[in-house]
């Protein structure tokens, strides 16, 4: 079973994201486990205060390195194991291969940040920095979800046809998905292409690798 660690301020950010659909099903059929631990549980002091001015001066708060330290420490108390990652837009990018990456790990910790960030020294306690893209979210949290929901559908039995994970976008790398259509036949003047009406497994099978192709090489540059 796949194991996740989420160090968060927030945990509560995550229950209903994963209680429905396919993070649902996984956690119910076992598949995944995913445990949150409160960084500010791991702040002494009668306030457990986690943040403090930056050196230096300027806007916002800097998260501690002690709770920071004490909770990091306490989840590979936990799961020896765990590959511990921290969530930053420094970080280097998340990718569907990075997704494969961790699911081959097997377990794996989501260190969210707050404010304006970690202490810089907090560096030296993860195995990896991470973002999830070139853009600022107020905390690491969605960023979390975003990683736990892409590792999670890769799971072996997670997905209704195994298939669908292979067909997906960057299944190849930077290649993306073909276009897709279901009933009605047309719509509002716009009818389903008619490569995909022939019934010639062939014709429709050309047809989706070439616009992946098309679409890769006009929206991703690839190819
Ligand atoms: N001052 C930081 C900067 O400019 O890089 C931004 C801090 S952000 C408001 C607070 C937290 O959100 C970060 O510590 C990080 O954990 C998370 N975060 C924000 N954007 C992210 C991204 N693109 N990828 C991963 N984590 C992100």
């Amino acid at each position: 079973m796949f194991h996740a660690q989420v160090l968060t301020l927030f945990p509560e950010f995550f229950v209903s994201p994963l209680s429905c659909s396919i993070p649902k099903r996984a956690i119910e059929a076992d598949l995944v486990h995913v445990d949150c631990i409160q960084i500010r549980d791991f702040s002494t002091g009668k306030h457990h205060k986690v943040d403090d001015n930056p050196y230096g001066g300027g806007p916002g708060m800097v998260m501690k390195p002690e709770p920071l330290v004490a909770t990091i420490r306490e989840a590979r108390r936990r799961d020896a194991d765990t590959h511990v990652v921290m969530l930053t837009p420094a970080g280097v990018p998340f990718t569907q291969n990075k997704a494969l990456e961790y699911v081959e790990k097997q377990h794996l910790t989501l260190l969210c940040g707050r404010y304006e960030g970690f202490d810089e020294r907090i560096c030296d306690y993860v195995d990896e920095q991470l973002s999830v893209g070139d853009y600022v979210l107020s905390g690491g949290e969605a960023a979390a979800l975003c990683v736990l929901d892409a590792v999670i559908r890769l799971l072996p039995g997670v997905l209704g046809s195994p298939e669908s994970a292979v067909l997906d976008s960057f299944s190849e790398e930077g290649i993306l998905d073909w276009p897709h259509y279901t009933r009605p036949e047309e719509f509002e003047g716009k009818k389903v292409p008619s490569e995909l009406l022939s019934g010639n497994h062939a014709e429709i099978e050309r047809w989706r690798r070439e616009q992946s192709r098309l679409r890769s090489q006009q929206r991703r540059d690839k190819l």
